[in-house]
């Protein structure tokens, strides 16, 4: 993208905007907005008009009021300082003529592409009407790169290779996320944590593969202690996970990968944030109680493991962290993980609860990066191709 004049041009841009609103259709959270200003202002401030499209929920190919992007428009004109154009339609002669009206340094953007079911069909007619709408193709919405829907990955077919390109969250994305796997084996350690790990299958596998030393933490964890023999009471389990959970600590050996299991545990009777009745050894769970959180020796595992870490990858809280008193099996490793970036390492972070977690511990300046995709950070991590990334290679 660093290389295209866009003086005069009308660049279309796909963006991420699927925003969470509350019933108002107020924004609650900005951030994915933000993630695309550095490719709009690119546009804008050399004289383009930045024609933007975007999906924003799951309205199935129906048009809704309450999935229209025009409630996006106030937003992105105050966090662009520019004039934003809407247009109701994403394709055909009203895009077109809104387009037409705008003028250099100014943004159109296009009403919600899943309004059509074209869309995530991945319709190649569809795909070329959008295409009609821009001299030049930036895809700039890594949130969506996984899927090959008509605007993520089919479009990019219409344009010739000069005319296409990563936008800049993108470009730093793939840069990231290449960066992180693509580093020296012994030193890497992934951290994966949170509820399931029948979410996480595919992402445990490849890292045991590519990195020197696995974390397990949070609740899935105690599906692989079950599966190892051990009591844990009424804690979090998936009993039709255990033989794969066995498959990978075998997986772990034959690859010679370090899985690190946690071996305490902070036991409760009920899902509340209440003080912990007592630390307790990971697999003597007592009946009728449940572990929320590392315990002591869990916790300098982790740490110690990351103090050596050239390159860190976190996904996935090691707790319960969203309750006070069962923080700090979480707290800790996003300190540690700030501790070892400040010493030169580098750290990835992905996935919605870590980077909620990151935020709310006041860390997230003090890492190296923030995945602002979920699901598509974590199938870059389990070693596939994302269409839209391949699409544009
Ligand atoms: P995930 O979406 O799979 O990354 O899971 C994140 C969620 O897992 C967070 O809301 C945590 O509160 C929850 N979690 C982490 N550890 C536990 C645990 N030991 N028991 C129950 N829930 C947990």
């Amino acid at each position: 993208m660093k290389t295209f004049d866009f003086s005069g041009k009308n660049v279309l841009i796909r963006v991420d905007f699927n925003v969470p609103q509350d019933d108002q259709l107020n924004i609650t959270d900005n951030t994915r907005i933000k993630g695309a200003l550095s490719t709009i202002l690119s546009v804008v401030n050399s004289g383009g008009t930045a024609v933007l499209m975007s999906h924003l929920g799951r309205p199935n190919g129906e048009i809704s009021a309450k999935y229209s992007l025009k409630s996006l428009v106030g937003e992105i004109e105050s966090l662009t300082g520019a004039t934003v154009h809407f247009a109701d339609d994403c394709i055909g002669d009203v895009a077109k003529d809104v387009i037409e009206a705008a003028g250099p340094g100014e943004i159109v953007l296009l009403e919600n592409l899943r309004f059509y079911k074209e869309e995530t069909d991945g319709d190649r007619e569809f795909a070329g009407a959008l295409a009609e709408l821009g001299d030049i193709f930036i895809n700039d919405a890594f949130g969506t790169a996984h899927r090959a829907h008509a605007s993520t990955a089919i479009i990019a077919e219409y344009f010739d290779d000069d005319r296409k390109g990563f936008g800049a969250l993108m470009d730093a994305e793939v840069k990231s996320i290449s960066k992180a796997l693509g580093s020296d084996r012994a030193t890497t350690v992934a951290i994966i944590g949170g509820a399931k790990v029948s979410s996480k299958i595919g992402v445990i596998s490849n890292m045991l593969e590519n990195v020197g030393t696995v974390v397990i933490g949070g609740g899935m964890g105690f599906t692989f202690v079950k599966a190892l023999g051990g009591e844990i009471g009424t804690s979090l389990v998936e009993d039709d996970k255990l033989e794969l959970a066995r498959a990978l600590i075998l997986k772990a050996k034959d690859n010679g990968c370090n899985l690190l299991l946690p071996v305490d545990t902070l036991i409760t009777k009920d899902f509340a944030d209440t003080p912990a009745e007592r630390n307790c050894p990971i697999g003597e769970i007592p009946d009728g109680y449940m572990g929320l959180d590392n315990g002591p020796e869990s916790i300098e595992a982790v740490k110690n493991v990351l103090q050596n870490a050239t390159t860190i990858i976190w996904n996935g809280p090691m707790g319960v962290f969203e309750f006070e008193n069962y923080a700090s099996g979480t707290k800790t490793v996003a300190e540690a993980i700030a501790r070892s970036t400040a010493n030169g390492a580098f750290s990835l972070i992905g996935g919605g609860d870590s980077v909620a977690a990151i935020n709310k511990f006041g860390f997230a300046d003090k890492v190296s990066y923030i995945s602002t995709g979920g699901g598509a950070m974590l199938e870059f991590l389990e070693g596939k191709e994302l269409p839209g990334v391949a699409a544009l290679s």
